[in-house]
């Protein structure tokens, strides 16, 4: 209190001039005011801070400053320390502002404002020191960035004494190196360095001492784990105030991921090196900028000969435009796939080539230029064209196949496999000759022709008897001549010398033997061009194969033929047969018929007329046989009228039903005829063997329905039993000539019944169906066309 009371004399009592020479010379700003704020004192280091010089008595304390909190946000006058304390009259805290001067520069100060009082202890005014630590704050804030840039750096940011005693260690040095900062402070940096490489620290540290940086050396240093880490180091010495060396620091850089990247690059360039495709990349003008050794392979220029050339050079002119486009669409970003097209090589031959084309761009993005890979396709091209051939080959060779298998006429098979083959092969003529030598006649000789005519073989020898030809006859030999000028015996023998002038004049031949399964050489393929070199071995394969169908498929028709004439044979001794068998059976019914008619005796009669019955049936019999064979003759005869149908099947029920005592017949016929034209003995016969079969095959059954209904133009027959009925297997055979069902034991038959109701069917433009459960019993049904139906045809004709 002493003090302060000495203190405020000082001021504002009776000025010491002394002191206020004091206060006048300092360096640190001054200024006093009175309770209002208005000035009373300042001295020079207040107007050099603030810029200005007030007037003393006039102006109040602050008048022309604008001030700011450190952080920046504008200070309102009255809440400025001084003007608080001037309010309340009360002393404030010091505090740290910044103002801004008249020119528009800025201070940071430290104020310390102080009331002053009276003796009362009344407020008389204040006073303020000033102090300006703007550089102070500078260098604060330059600290601060920096320890900032050094703790966020990637870098390892590492300083350590002449020792080599580490002192600082940043967050990128423990990233790097794996230690803590806890960890290596104060340890030697030589943990970091691997022990081959001590010497380079000896090495950094001569040159520190010397005042030398040493700039980016790349060397290996060691992890907290033991891992090598490749590093590019710098080294600078740390100075102190005076300028002396006092230690290094040192900015280690993990380069791992360059060397990857290098790596990488090596690897792709060796991968662009060694590729089989051309890789070439220019620039947007199309002027070569890259070239590698499938380039040169492909186009046969070497790098030194391309780079700097334009890539129109690999272009045939006709297609120039092509680089028009590919670079319009690379100049816009586009890739171009697999494009496929033509180039030309240094020899100026054209290439097929399938080439992809990419956008370069540089760091910024920008399009620089294309690469360019280009595969040499004429490989594929040519595999390509030789599949479809094949392919071709393969599916003539699967059609005439075919119809050469389902052909059984000898005459027809040889025709096709000589068309084919000739047009296959592209002979100008192809023919074959049977190897039968006692065959003397030209159309023995030469059984088919193609693509020249018969007359131009008439002077010629049979190939069995040349010399060319002998071994295909004989040894089953293929023969194939490029240039028949250049065989040995050309000239001397035939065929060349059984040719006579004007006919056809062959260079190129090839002759395949088509061999028998027996061995036999059943006979010749042989085919022939005016140019040589025409037949190549694909040719000589293609012919081999089909040869060989060939001969199956005679051997099958030379089978065939011998089966059918056997079964000719049969069917006409069928035909005999049956005919020999019905004259006598006719004059048996005759004789017992008259028999039966004379007879008395009850006994007698009833044996007779057993006896007819089988007599009738064995008609029947015969007369199923000389139907079939006249089928089969194609000799069975129909006499046509028109009939009502509703009556002829009401007739059959009744006659049907005297002799059968097994089954009862429910008939459904309806009430309107159904008048039809044909053969109506057959066709009774067709109804009669559908009502025998219901019966016969349904023994344990006793009924038998048949109906009779008019659908549209057709009548349908319907004959339904409920006997054994038959599996589908069965029904699909039924109808085909001397089938029987295996469950047919017992029951009599020919198996000729079904066959023959069909055939008359069919002929009277009907068809018959059946519907079964095998087990349950069965329904046959057919239509026939209704007579209205051809009378409504007719008039309309
Ligand atoms: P067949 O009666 O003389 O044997 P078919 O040609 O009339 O000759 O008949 C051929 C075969 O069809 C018979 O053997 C029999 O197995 C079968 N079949 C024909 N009709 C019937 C039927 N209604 N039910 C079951 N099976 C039948």
């Amino acid at each position: 209190m002493q003090e302060d009371t000495e203190h405020d004399n000082r001021i504002t009592g009776t000025i010491n001039t002394n002191l206020q020479k004091i206060f006048d010379d300092s360096t640190i700003a001054f200024y006093a005011c009175d309770a209002e704020g208005c000035l009373t004192y300042f001295n020079k280091a207040a107007t050099d801070l603030w810029g200005r010089i007030p007037l003393l008595g006039k102006e109040f304390w602050s008048g022309a400053w604008k001030i700011y909190s450190l952080e920046g946000s504008l200070m309102p006058l009255e809440e400025s320390p001084i003007a608080k304390l001037i309010k309340t009259g009360q002393p404030q805290e010091k505090s740290e502002v910044r103002i801004e001067r008249p020119d528009g520069s800025f201070r940071t100060l430290l104020i310390f404002p102080q009331p002053q009082y009276n003796d009362k202890h009344e407020f008389i005014g204040a006073h303020n020191t000033l102090i300006d630590v703007t550089g102070q704050q500078k260098d604060h804030v330059k600290q601060a960035t920096l320890s900032a840039i050094v703790e966020s750096s990637d870098d390892a940011i590492i300083s350590k004494d002449l020792n080599g005693t580490i002192a600082s260690w940043n967050s990128g040095a423990e990233r790097i190196f794996g230690y803590s900062e806890a960890e290596v402070l104060g340890k030697s940096i030589t943990i970091l360095i691997p022990n081959n490489r001590l010497d380079e620290e000896n090495l950094i540290i001569s040159n520190i001492v010397q005042g030398k940086r040493v700039d980016h050396i790349e060397t290996y240093r060691v992890d907290k784990l033991g891992n090598e880490i490749p590093i590019s180091v710098t080294v600078s010495p740390i100075k102190d105030a005076f300028g002396k060396i006092i230690g290094a620091s040192k900015v280690a850089r993990d380069i791992s991921d360059r060397l990857n990247v290098e790596e990488k690059q090596a690897m792709l360039s060796a991968i662009v090196e060694s590729s089989d495709d051309a890789i070439i990349s220019k620039n947007l003008n199309g002027i070569i900028t890259s070239w590698n050794r499938g380039a040169q392979d492909i186009f046969g220029y070497t790098e030194a000969e391309a780079v700097g050339k334009s890539i129109t050079m690999l272009i045939p002119s006709e297609r120039i435009e092509e680089e028009t486009y590919i670079l319009e669409q690379v100049k816009s970003g586009k890739k171009i796939d697999h494009f496929e097209t033509i180039r030309k090589n240094k020899a100026g031959e054209e290439i097929p080539i399938s080439i992809t084309v990419s956008p370069i761009k540089d760091g910024h993005g920008n399009i620089v230029g294309a690469s360019k890979v280009a595969r040499d396709v004429s490989a594929q091209v040519q595999s390509q064209v030789a599949m479809e051939k094949y392919i071709k080959n393969l599916e003539t060779l699967n059609t005439v196949g075919k119809s050469i298998s389902e052909n059984l006429d000898v005459q027809g098979i040889l025709q096709r496999v000589t068309d084919a083959t000739t047009k296959l092969t592209g002979a100008a003529f192809g023919a074959f000759f049977y190897n039968n030598m006692e065959q003397e006649g030209n159309t023995f000789k030469l059984f088919t022709l193609s693509g020249a005519p018969r007359e131009a073989f008439d002077m010629m020898a049979m190939p069995r008897h040349t010399e060319v030809f002998l071994p295909t006859f004989v040894e089953k030999k293929v023969v194939r001549v490029d240039d028949i000028r250049k065989h040995p015996s050309h000239g001397k023998n035939s065929p060349y010398m059984g040719m006579p002038k004007g006919h056809l004049t062959v260079v190129s031949y090839l002759a395949v033997p088509v061999v028998s399964k027996s061995g036999a050489v059943i006979g010749g393929l042989l085919y022939g061009h005016p140019e040589p070199g025409i037949f190549t071995e694909e040719h000589e394969l293609l012919v081999v194969n089909i040869a060989a169908q060939a001969a199956v498929s005679l051997d099958n028709s030379r089978l065939f033929e011998q089966v059918k004439s056997l079964s000719d044979k049969k069917d006409e001794f069928i035909a005999l047969a049956s005919h020999e068998l019905k004259t006598p059976l006719t004059t048996i019914k005759g004789y017992l018929q008259v028999l039966a008619k004379r007879e008395t005796d009850q006994m007698s009669r009833l044996f007779l007329n057993k006896s007819l019955h089988q007599v009738d049936k064995l008609n029947t019999l015969v007369e199923d046989l000389l139907n079939m064979s006249r089928i089969e003759s194609g000799r069975l005869d129909f006499n046509v009228e028109s009939f009502d149908m509703r009556e002829m099947i009401q007739d059959i029920i009744e006659t049907f039903s005297y002799s059968i005592e097994s089954h009862t017949i429910v008939a459904t016929m309806g009430n309107s005829p159904a008048v039809i034209k044909g053969d109506k003995q057959r066709i009774e016969q067709a109804v009669l063997n559908l009502l025998t079969n219901a019966v016969k095959y349904s023994p344990k059954a006793n009924k038998i329905y048949v109906s009779l209904e008019i659908v549209g133009v057709n009548a349908i027959v319907r004959v339904k039993d409920e006997g054994i009925g038959l599996t589908p297997q069965q029904r699909e055979q039924l109808f085909t000539r001397f089938y029987r069902a295996e469950n047919t034991e017992g029951i009599s038959g020919l198996g000729l019944g079904l066959y023959l109701t069909k055939q008359i069917i069919e002929r009277h433009d009907g068809k018959i169906k059946v519907t079964s459960e095998f087990g349950k019993g069965s329904e046959f049904f057919f239509t026939l066309p209704l007579k209205i139906k051809k009378l409504k045809k007719e008039k309309a004709v």
